[in-house]
This record gives C-alpha cells, structure tokens and sequence, in this order.
C-alpha cells in the first residue's frame, strides 16, 4: 500500500495512493487506520510529508562510485549524519538554493521509514521494525561540505530534504529497488540497492545501536553516483521502482 499525507482546502489528511486518487484513511499508518469511502483527484490536493520523522538518519558515501567521484575512501563501518526535521519539504514543493552557496547538489537516495521503536536491534531482526520505504533527495551544498569537516551546515538548510510522495510498505529490504534522478527530465543517476556497501539490515542494526529509533523516524540509504548541480529554475526528480517518483522544483 502507498500511505500519503495530503492537505486540501487547508485540512491535513491521510490517506492511501491508488492510481490517480486518493483514498482517505483515518487512523494512524502505524499502528492501525480504517479505510474510508471518500476519494480525491490527484489533481485537488497537496502532496505533504508522508512522515513527520523525529530524526532523519543520512548514510554517507554507501556506494562504492559515488565515494569514488568525489574522492573519498570507502568507510569501514557506516558513516552518518543527521539532517533536522525542519529541512523536509513534500513531493512538488520547491527546494530553495541558499545564497552562502554556489554549488547545491541533488542526492537521489532510497529511505527507510521506522515503523516500531527500536534500539540494538540485530541485523536479521530490523524487518520487523521497518514500516516502508520512500524516495528522498539528500540535497547538499556541496562546496560548504568541502570547506568543513562537519557536514552540519551543508545538509541543513530549510528545503533541504525532500521526501516522498508515499511510503510503500508492500515490499521488503531483500528487494533490489532501482533509483533514478533526472532534472528537467535527463536522467543524471542511474544506481541499484544492491551495490550500497552496508544493506538495509546492517544500517539499521548499527544506528539502533547508537540511537533508539522511533516510528516516522527516516534513514537515507546513501546515493550511487553521477550527483551533480540544481540551478534555479530545474525540475529534479527521483524514481525508485515500486515506490514512485519524488518531484522538486528549485529557486
Ligand atoms: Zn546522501
């Protein structure tokens, strides 16, 4: 099922993605909702964050080409880093260059959406602690992460995590999920899960092992190669098979 939030005449709602509509639910994703009869158009509503995670868990450098492009070593165990929750932006919002930076980037990755709060978890049980996945847009200030050691300011801005349009809990972390990034429709990433140097089960083992994670809490699996620069004015998109395709604009 792909679960969305969405807002239309001003009111926030839940809801399940069908084809070219909406399904609203009441309830929680998480624990348990009810389908109801009340459908929207696509074409009537606002997409909104499918989740309002707690915490957002970015993996660093898990692809082997992409530590490779920007002249990094391969970590040996995961790197991470946090990005605030006041960064996330929705399917179709606009991602906005800040003016300390001329080189923002587009990072097309798969997230992981907690289901269940969960702390030292082992690899072979984080299945049972994931409620989905969903596309995200790790964007970065590329020229500030290069200046610093601390990738705080570059992955912090406001705008600066895109993430949607729904989660897909109908599929599992022993899937190969294929991701693509285009901007103004050229197609810029073209990377496959199954070549992350640390898989779903490892990463959430050894960051329930740091931090308890809660449900709606995100973690971003890491991007494969071919990152590159948003202008004002693109379209940036990320397509993950199963899931769907994240829209951004950027000003
Ligand atoms: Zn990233």
């Amino acid at each position: 099922m792909k679960f969305v939030r969405f807002k239309i005449d001003k009111v926030e709602k839940k809801g399940i993605l069908e084809k070219n509509r909406i399904r609203r639910i009441a309830g929680n994703f998480f624990t348990d909702y009810t389908a109801l009869d009340e459908y929207y158009d696509l074409s009537e509503i606002q997409f909104l964050p499918p989740v309002k995670p707690s915490k957002i868990i970015c993996v660093g450098r898990n692809y082997r080409e992409h530590a490779m492009e920007l002249n990094n070593p391969i970590p040996k165990r995961p790197l991470i880093f946090l990005k605030p929750p006041s960064a996330v932006i929705a399917n179709e919002n606009i991602i906005k260059l800040p003016d300390i930076s001329n080189r923002v980037e587009y990072e097309g990755e798969l997230a992981i959406v907690v289901g269940k709060k969960c702390s030292r978890i082992k690899p072979i049980d984080a299945v049972h602690y994931i409620f989905g996945y969903t596309c995200f847009n790790d964007i970065t200030a590329r020229d500030i992460q290069l200046d610093e050691k601390n990738f705080t300011t570059a992955k912090s801005f406001d705008t600066f995590a895109p993430i949607g349009p729904c989660i897909e809990d109908n599929i599992t972390s022993e899937e190969d999920f294929n991701i693509k990034t285009l901007v103004n429709g050229k197609l810029k990433q073209d990377g496959n899960t199954r070549d992350m140097i640390f898989g779903i089960p490892l990463l959430m083992s050894f960051i329930s092992s740091i931090m308890t994670l809660y449900p709606g809490d995100v973690i971003a699996t890491g991007t494969p190669k071919g990152v590159g620069v948003l202008k004002k004015g693109d379209v940036v998109e990320v397509f993950i098979d199963k899931i769907g395709t994240l829209k951004n604009y950027v000003d």
